[in-house]
């Protein structure tokens, strides 16, 4: 199978290539090749017309090496097995890599949320909630937001799940709003630490970050918070796009002026118009000459049909999963730097972590104390994976699964093998 129709063929070619490359045998990582637990939900809804209608929804554990299990869940139409496999398997190397106490898990459900009226959605996440319920819980499986999910969203799990224990329990997720224990932070977590990386790259680089320009892939959470705080940096960003517009202006974009436009137009960028600014064809943005690229929509983007196209040096990876393994290869060889979604997008998991802890000793941390600790922690993690690829002179993406790896592995051998 093409690697673009299994995201999980693409995460075990990249996880068989790094241990090859750290002398790491098949016998100390098998277990790394396979999500622990697998759950599949068939589950009907009432819809607003009367009629019952059938959802199919997953919940996919991937390890608990390092702890509880920890990802978000995902409404989309292309929602399946296969993609929540590899996104399950991300998060535990994410996770790996941040150092935060966590295995990795992600869920979803095949719909297309667009089509469903608030009531249906709820309706929909919650009788989901009941069926994944066996399998989740603060100290087992912690889901978040992932996309088309959100705080609301976040609010009907947490409250159909403590429905069923009969008590309060807010650490059984996170990415929750503030009224029920959510974190100070949290909403721009991801798009703060595709910035941070960013910004960390630039430096390491010699670059002054006010001299470089962007383009950004994708206008939702991550894509639209990242373009804004990268901006504000004073960076020009003057290509973005989402699935029903793309945009470009040489002297930089008002992102701020964006989002208002977004948040009045039913949240896409679709008819946006403003001094300077042209509309550019949505499927070209990947390939606007910049200096960095972000790609923050989904996985697949960048493959090895597309990726001679590509002209930006250094590319963050907002996403999960945009680079297929083949096309990362190519990029490494033109010598083109990519910092990997499981290191450049983990600000989301880092401050979800910080959450968890928070409601677990029933505490609220401010957004300063919040926002310190989000940057000590990546970029911690940033500085060494950029060490071991310099030292090593392999990929980013090599070096993260490297250390991640190294990780999973001492974490199993201290547990030893049950029974
Ligand atoms: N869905 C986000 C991710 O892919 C966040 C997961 C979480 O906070 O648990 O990293």
């Amino acid at each position: 199978m093409s690697t673009k129709a299994n995201p999980y063929e693409n995460f075990l070619n990249v996880l068989d290539s790094a241990a090859e490359q750290d002398g790491i045998s098949l016998n100390e990582y098998a277990t790394f090749r396979f999500p622990e637990r697998e759950l599949t939900v068939n589950f009907p809804v009432h819809m607003d017309n009367g009629e019952i209608k059938m959802f199919t929804g997953y919940r996919i554990q991937h390890s608990s090496a390092r702890g509880p299990c920890k990802g978000g869940i995902r409404f989309h139409p292309d929602v399946d097995m296969n993609e929540v496999r590899a996104l399950s398997a991300w998060m535990t190397f994410k996770c790996a890599i941040a150092n935060i106490p966590y295995g990795g898990a992600k869920g979803g459900i095949t719909c297309d949320p667009s089509q469903l009226s608030r009531q249906e959605l709820e309706r929909m996440t919650r009788r989901y909630t009941s069926m994944i319920s066996p399998i989740i819980g603060p100290h087992k499986d912690i889901p978040a937001p992932d996309v088309n999910t959100n705080a609301e969203i976040m609010g009907w799990l947490m409250d159909t799940y403590s429905m069923i224990e009969g008590y309060p329990v807010p650490g059984v997720v996170t990415g929750k709003s503030l009224d029920i224990g959510g974190s100070l932070g949290r909403p721009e977590a991801t798009g703060r630490g595709v910035m941070l990386v960013a910004s960390s790259l630039s430096q390491k680089l010699g670059l002054d970050i006010k001299d470089c320009t962007f383009a950004v892939q994708g206008f939702g959470n991550v894509g639209s918070t990242a373009a804004l705080l990268i901006s504000q940096l004073g960076a020009k960003v003057v290509a973005v796009s989402d699935h029903t517009a793309a945009f470009y202006c040489a002297d930089g974009l008002n992102i701020a002026e964006m989002l208002d436009y977004c948040a009045g137009n039913n949240r896409v960028l679709s008819g946006y118009k403003a001094d300077g600014v042209t509309e550019i064809d949505k499927n070209e943005l990947l390939y606007t000459d910049v200096d960095f690229l972000i790609p923050a929509a989904l996985e697949n983007q960048i493959t090895e049909e597309n990726v001679s196209k590509i002209k930006a040096k250094y590319i963050i990876e907002g996403a999960n999963g945009p680079t297929s393994y083949e096309a990362d290869k190519i990029l490494f060889e033109s010598g083109k730097i990519v910092i990997p979604d499981i290191l450049a997008n983990s600000g989301g998991v880092i401050v979800s972590y910080f959450e968890w802890v928070q409601n677990l000793q029933s505490l609220q941390w401010s957004l300063d104390e919040v926002n310190n600790r989000l940057s000590d922690l990546l970029l911690k993690s940033f500085n060494e994976v950029f060490e071991l690829s310099q030292e090593r002179n392999c990929s980013m993406r090599m070096a993260a699964y490297i250390i991640a790896l190294r990780r999973l592995v001492r974490a199993k051998n201290t547990r030893g093998l049950y029974p």
